[in-house]
């Protein structure tokens, strides 16, 4: 059996933009090695959450064969075991933003921090607030953070709002649970809710958390000295994707009889490979993309001497969509191109049946600078497909193979070939 590349890109999907001849950055962008690989290859065109627009975590999942509705637990487990918190069954979990708030109004969601500074704000954080139970506060990069409050007093619950402004939970009768991005209707700023009567606990020390973390923010040497440089301040946290139980993904490597590992550099993607059993190769985020891609093809291909299968997930897409920043969405595509997918090109033996397998966790506007429902353009390369002209949004849709209708049918399907 030959070796299997899977590699999402982050909100690669888009719509047509009108300044770039109706095409769409995947479309527009100049990419010869991918059309090296569609000299053999099928195409597909999936949904992959229904009528809903998915986040990253529900579209991965997704991707890699885990039906969020069947699985999704909330964002907040894999976001900690991301960061290396180790949540448990019963624990609560969650996603922190460092943000900013004036009043009771929203400012920032994210302010950007140095790595020294954001180390300094764990440790006073961790050892000065004191709530009805205890927790680990960790940090990731920029802005991130991941929660656990640990189980030892009282139940707790995942049934809270979000305190984000832009996400809002959806419940499901198998008591799963996936996180959605909603329209912002107002800058203020609520507190977090028990949306049942048994989360009250829950809520309550959330907001105890939020409320004594923001002061020790703002007694903090990091705040004094941003506030003499006159940088942007810290003094709040958003706390969302709240879960208490283990997701359970199915060991992928006994799902698809695969050794795989994930090339991965984020805490959320990093946290679904873990849960699924892969092997890690952290890359870290560099901020360069070029010298990022250089870094991820030397980990990809070193990980391909070792394992049947690697996961690689590309981020800057999609934060280029968020920004509205078409013309910088497709010169990354096509410097992925170049330097990830030219070198893939030498390393896989396309004639000894090695197989590629390109897509997104879902689409993200550049012109509505948000995710959107919309399938997800697809190709699978091996040497048994014949050759496809082109791939983008468009073709995928008109002609697409029709035994993969889910996301979650992507892999099986690619497993099989
Ligand atoms: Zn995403």
């Amino acid at each position: 059996m030959g070796k299997l590349v899977y590699i999402i890109i982050d909100g690669l999907a888009d719509l047509p933009i009108k300044n770039l001849g109706g095409k769409t950055p995947l479309e527009y962008a100049y990419k010869p090695n991918m059309y090296y690989f569609l000299r053999h290859s099928t195409l597909a065109y999936p949904n992959v959450l229904g009528k809903s627009a998915p986040q990253s975590d529900s579209g991965v999942m997704a991707d890699l064969g885990y039906d969020p509705i069947k699985y999704s637990t909330g964002r907040g487990w894999f976001e900690c075991l991301g960061l290396g918190l180790d949540p448990k069954d019963s624990d609560l979990s969650l996603r922190a933003n460092f943000g900013s708030i004036e009043g009771s109004n929203l400012k920032n969601v994210r302010v950007y921090m140095s790595s020294g500074e954001l180390q300094e704000l764990e440790d006073e954080i961790n050892s000065k607030v004191k709530i009805d139970a205890d927790f680990e506060f960790k940090v990731g990069e920029g802005y991130r953070a991941g929660l656990v409050i640990r189980a030892t007093k009282y139940k707790l619950s995942a049934f809270i709002s979000e305190n984000e402004p832009g996400y809002s939970p959806k419940f499901y009768p198998n008591g799963r649970k996936i996180g959605f991005a909603v329209p912002v209707k107002s800058k203020k700023i609520s507190k977090i809710r028990a949306l049942k009567k048994e989360a009250k606990y829950s809520a309550d020390l959330l907001n105890d958390f939020i409320s004594k973390s923001s002061d020790v923010i703002k007694k903090s040497r990091v705040y004094r000295d941003r506030k003499n440089r006159r940088e942007e301040l810290p003094n709040f946290l958003f706390l969302r994707g709240g879960a208490v139980s283990d997701p359970k993904l199915p060991d992928i490597n006994k799902t698809y009889g695969k050794n795989w590992a994930a090339v991965v550099g984020m805490p959320l993607e990093k946290g679904i490979s873990m849960a699924a059993g892969m092997s890690i190769i952290d890359t870290g985020e560099l901020s360069d993309i070029k010298s990022d891609f250089y870094n991820k093809s030397d980990k990809l291909n070193s990980a391909l001497k070792k394992f049947d299968a690697v996961y690689l997930h590309i981020k800057q897409t999609d934060a280029a969509s968020h920004l509205g920043k078409y013309t910088d969405k497709y010169s990354i595509i096509e410097s992925f191109d170049k330097i990830i997918l030219g070198e893939l090109s030498k390393k896989l033996d396309m004639k000894g049946g090695d197989t590629l397998v390109l897509t997104c966790d879902h689409a993200t506007s550049s012109e509505l600078k948000r995710h959107i429902n919309s399938n997800i353009p697809v190709f699978i390369s091996n040497i048994k497909f014949g050759p496809n002209p082109s791939f983008g949004e468009s073709i995928a849709r008109m002609n697409h193979v029709k035994s993969i209708r889910h996301a979650t049918d992507i892999l099986r399907f690619a497993s099989r070939v």
